[in-house]
């Protein structure tokens, strides 16, 4: 299997080409000291997409420790409650609030998007933290069903991968996409729906994500996707989204969005996705020390998807109840 995607992130700052910085978050502390059951440790760059079982059992069950700045709350997988990994998708588009989530002490996933105003400074600003570098997956634009959002607002930057496109013209344009992001451990769609429902499609994504040992995540925009059981049938490591947090962006909507993910998470590891909106990150901001405090641990979605498997058989696989269906945002 080809090398994963995180082995350039873990070589450039090995070289220190990406200046650290400090990111001091004495809330942190506070928490680490309150809450018993959580540690608090360094992070490391994401591992290769196929090690399998060597990340987050590092703490010591029931202990609580505070090892200085910068750092994040973590929980083991092992010691954990409750299992979440917290997607940001269409990140290059702006800037501020893309940093209050990465100030955030909690490994989130940042998916981000290619030829957008902000796609390579936001990746250096990802890594920039050698103790806490946030993981990086491709968010990578697929065919919606209405062709005219294709053509509206940001999206009118983007090179949509089609449903008409020949299988070498596909290749192409996801090795173009991974040029932009080459830290990506993964691949997750924006948008979609007519395309991840496009077996033929997705036989050509999932043949270039084996070849390079990459994840794909089905943000599942269409109840008629074949990406995850194409990804399977392929040996692409396949995960899906279980709750869009943000489909309607109201306060209220999230806060319950964020209940709905807390609740699954305690019988099944669960992803969620959201985007750089206010309500959003002032919603994570409020919410996550108190996940945190049920034990219910964030990892980055590389760790949940192989500690929670990635095979037929997965936990992931199983069917999940009525909200997964209830949105659609792309
Ligand atoms: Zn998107």
């Amino acid at each position: 299997m080809a090398v994963g995607g995180s082995a350039p992130a873990r070589r450039a700052l090995q070289k220190g080409r990406l200046m650290p910085t400090l990111g001091p978050k004495m809330a942190v502390l506070a928490w680490g000291l309150l809450v018993g059951s959580v540690s608090i440790a360094g992070d490391r760059p994401a591992d290769r997409p196929h090690d399998r079982g060597t990340r987050g059992t590092a703490e010591e069950p029931g202990t609580s420790q505070s090892t200085g700045r910068g750092q994040d709350v973590r929980i083991s997988w092992a010691r954990a409650r409750g299992h979440v990994s917290i997607v940001i998708d269409d990140v290059g588009r702006e800037r501020l609030l893309q940093e209050r989530l990465r100030h955030l002490p909690y490994r989130l996933t940042f998916s981000v998007l290619p030829d957008a105003v902000e796609t390579h400074r936001a990746q250096r600003r990802l890594l920039q933290d050698p103790q806490r570098p946030r993981e990086i997956w491709l968010h990578l634009p697929m065919e919606p069903l209405g062709a005219t959002a294709m053509v509206r607002g940001p999206e009118q930057r983007e090179n949509f991968l089609l449903a008409t496109d020949s299988p070498a013209a596909l290749r192409s344009k996801i090795e173009r996409a991974l040029r932009q992001v080459p830290t990506a451990v993964g691949v997750n769609n924006h948008m979609g729906s007519r395309l991840t429902a496009d077996a033929a499609a997705m036989l050509v994504v999932m043949g270039v994500l084996r070849e390079r040992g990459l994840y794909f995540l089905d943000s599942r925009t269409t109840a008629d996707t074949v990406a995850e059981s194409v990804a399977h049938e392929m040996g692409v490591p396949v995960g899906h989204r279980h709750v869009f947090l943000d489909h309607n962006p109201s306060r209220s909507a999230i806060d319950n969005a964020l209940q709905d993910a807390a609740e699954v998470s305690l019988t099944e590891p669960t992803v969620v996705i959201g985007h750089p909106r206010k309500h959003l990150v002032d919603a994570l901001t409020d919410w996550l020390p108190t996940l945190q405090a049920r034990g219910i641990g964030v990892y980055p979605l590389s760790e949940l998807l192989r500690q929670g498997g990635t095979t037929r058989e997965s936990r992931l696989r199983v069917t999940t109840p009525s909200y997964t269906s209830k949105s659609s945002r792309p």
